[in-house]
């Protein structure tokens, strides 16, 4: 007897009779003597549809009414899961964020969770209850409702199977686990069986959609074991853990993509310390998060600086770089959407030389350019143009041998 936290995609509840499945999930996972706490995201498109509509009002909508209305998306999914539980016969009661004790930071639309103070949850299944909770939302000190960041379910998953001491946090989507690269690039990727923490927090940073890399960042940080598996089926999905991995055969674990990416290039930089500083900090404060950055050596005191951002922020960060360029008296800033990221990820990387040369050997062979690159322990990450990425995706999963266990 333990307690299990299950989160549910939108996809595993986009409709009635999806929500049913999920319903008898978690009454089979109760009748095998556990206490279920179950987390949900929105029904299918429900937040993109909310997103849209409030933007028929306007193109910029102010957050903390965005936020109130996102949130009912989870609201919706988690009363109807309950109201399908009690139609079978069982006991299930829903809560939202700040009824499940979920506090976070007064940030809209990107709030990070301050604490999770679960009283209801335990007087609930206390009660017999399976509890049913509206994922990515929490409330603020001034019980203001907030939301975590797209994909925030998992989030909440994660924070409460911690705080809850449970056995086990389950991520149930509709795909069977964790792949070595994206199935629909790569007929011969192969699902794993188990990833360490680290290696999946690259994955989900550089592309992997699977997982929040927030969710696996809190994973790791209270080794809490997280099951990626399929919703629509029993087969044993990926064992996200911090133990060594079994299958050490191949170190190089998978191939992530990002088809999200532009790049930013200011010209013409005075070489002098604050630079980067007056740059960046902006960019910080206005919630974009700048992944690679290269600065080359400077010629005659001036040099080029080139940073990566989301696609999705490109317009926003050239709109906060362009007025500091002038400022700081450099040639102006150039940017360039349309790029794409793939990486090679693998803990058995570190200290083994070879892999950044047999990486952009495969990549050249495929006649793929590399723009800009960039390195962790355990990853190596090439930036190349957007329409390559698939091919590149190809090219890496065959170099590595990744089909072979
Ligand atoms: N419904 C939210 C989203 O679409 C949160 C989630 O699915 O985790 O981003
Ligand atoms: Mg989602």
């Amino acid at each position: 007897m333990g307690l299990i936290v299950q989160k549910y995609g939108g996809s595993s509840l986009a409709d009635v009779e999806k929500i049913r499945n999920v319903a008898r999930r978690v009454i089979a996972l109760k009748e095998k003597g556990n206490q279920v706490v179950v987390v949900v995201s929105a029904m299918g498109s429900t937040t993109d549809e909310l997103l849209s509509l409030a933007r028929q009002f306007t193109s910029d909508p102010d957050e903390r009414e965005l936020d109130v209305l996102l949130s009912t998306g989870e609201v919706v999914s988690s009363a109807l899961l309950a109201i399908a539980v009690q139609s079978m016969g069982h006991k299930a009661v829903s809560l939202n964020g700040g009824q499940a004790g979920i506090q976070a930071e007064a940030s809209y639309s990107r709030a990070r969770i301050r604490a999770v103070v679960p009283r209801r949850i335990w007087s609930e299944l206390g009660e017999g209850n399976i509890v049913v909770v509206a994922g990515f939302q929490g409330i603020t000190e001034e019980m203001d409702i907030v939301t975590l960041g797209r994909g925030g379910s998992d989030t909440t998953a994660v924070a409460l199977a911690v705080s809850l001491g449970a056995e086990a946090c389950h991520i149930c989507t509709d795909v069977e686990g964790v792949y070595t690269a994206d199935p629909r690039l790569v007929p011969e990727a192969r699902k794993l069986g188990e990833i360490d923490y680290d290696e999946m927090l690259e994955m989900a940073t550089y592309g992997a959609k699977v997982m929040h890399p927030r969710a696996v960042e809190i994973g790791k940080l209270y080794n809490m074991p997280i099951l990626v598996a399929c919703s629509f089926n029993d087969s044993p999905g990926t064992l996200i853990h911090g133990g060594t991995t079994v299958e050490l055969g191949n170190k190089v674990r998978g191939v992530a993509h990002d088809l999200n990416v532009a790049k930013v290039t200011v010209l013409g930089v005075p070489d002098r310390p604050g630079i980067a500083a007056t740059l960046f900090e902006p960019l910080a404060q206005a919630g974009i998060s700048v992944d690679t950055i290269v600065q080359n050596t400077s010629v005659d005191g001036i040099t080029d600086l080139t940073f990566t951002v989301a696609q999705s922020d490109l317009e926003k960060a050239s709109r906060i770089v362009e007025p500091i360029t002038r400022s700081i008296g450099s040639r102006g800033c150039v940017t360039a959407a349309g790029l794409g990221k793939v990486s090679i990820i693998g803990s058995g990387m570190q200290n083994t030389p070879g892999y950044a040369a047999r990486m952009f050997k495969a990549l050249s062979e495929a006649g793929i350019n590399i723009e800009i690159i960039s390195t962790s322990e355990i990853r190596i990450t090439c930036i190349v143009d957007g329409g390559k990425v698939p091919d590149a995706v190809r090219a890496l999963h065959s170099a590595f041998q990744l089909e072979e266990e």
